[in-house]
């Protein structure tokens, strides 16, 4: 059975006996989609150290790089604007160490949300800091308020990519981003856009084993085709 790696998230506890201190966590449907997709779930912390990340990263098949907080826009040489939401500088952190290591291990990455704007920032790529930053006015709500197993808006796909064979050419996809990819980055291509034209999938030019979405599939565990893509990708590693 295949072991894929989740990138934690790191928060403050807000009350009882441990107030204030750090805990590390991942939110549950991402276990539950790894476990659906026939693959056994571990917990990557947010660990920087080069030899701690090789021996985690040697012992999976795949990563997936989860969501989170927004990426510090210093790490894709611009300035806070006002609509920027909360950073954490050591998730930034581990993340890219975790990318860089992956890479280089010929390890699948998943990126979801956050994980696909990382992606994106890592090989040269920028971010609008909150989607209204485009120049489009017919931007659609891209935080929906229903359900979040639900879709929300459509997406089309790119026909030579990874997202076609496990999608088709359409899909409805569920929405709960405020910042959303600006430029693409280096080796990385635009596979899959939202009906009022924002970027939804990325993957590699020709790194077959480089994936990113916007939307969060591992929410929509009820959907067939959405298993299937955690399925595909997990086939691949
Ligand atoms: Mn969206």
């Amino acid at each position: 059975m295949k072991i894929i790696g989740i990138v934690s998230n790191e928060m403050t506890v807000d009350e009882g006996i441990f107030l204030g201190s750090k805990r590390t966590y991942i939110n549950t449907d991402y276990i539950d989609m790894v476990l659906k997709a026939g693959a056994a779930p571990i917990m990557i912390p947010l660990a920087t150290e080069e030899a701690v990340l090789k021996q985690i990263i040697n012992n999976v098949d795949g990563i997936i790089i989860t969501g989170g907080s927004d990426i510090n826009p210093l790490r894709y040489n611009e300035g806070p604007l006002p609509l920027l939401g909360e950073v954490n500088d050591s998730r930034d952190e581990a993340d890219i160490k975790i990318l860089e290591m992956a890479l280089k291990e010929r390890k699948g990455i998943l990126g979801i949300c956050r994980g696909c704007q990382i992606i994106n920032v890592y090989f040269g790529g920028t971010l609008f800091q909150d989607i209204s930053y485009c120049n489009n006015k017919n931007i659609f709500k891209h935080i929906q308020s229903n359900f979040r197993g639900n879709p929300s808006h459509g997406i089309s796909i790119d026909e030579n990519s990874f997202l076609y064979k496990v999608l088709g050419s359409r899909a409805l996809v569920n929405s709960f981003h405020h910042q959303s990819i600006k430029d693409i980055g280096n080796n990385l291509r635009v596979t899959a856009v939202a009906d009022d034209g924002v970027v939804e999938g990325i993957e590699g030019l020709t790194d077959e084993l480089v994936i990113g979405v916007q939307w969060h599939p591992e929410m929509m565990k009820e959907i067939e085709s959405m298993i299937l893509l955690l399925k595909m990708f997990i086939e691949k590693l």
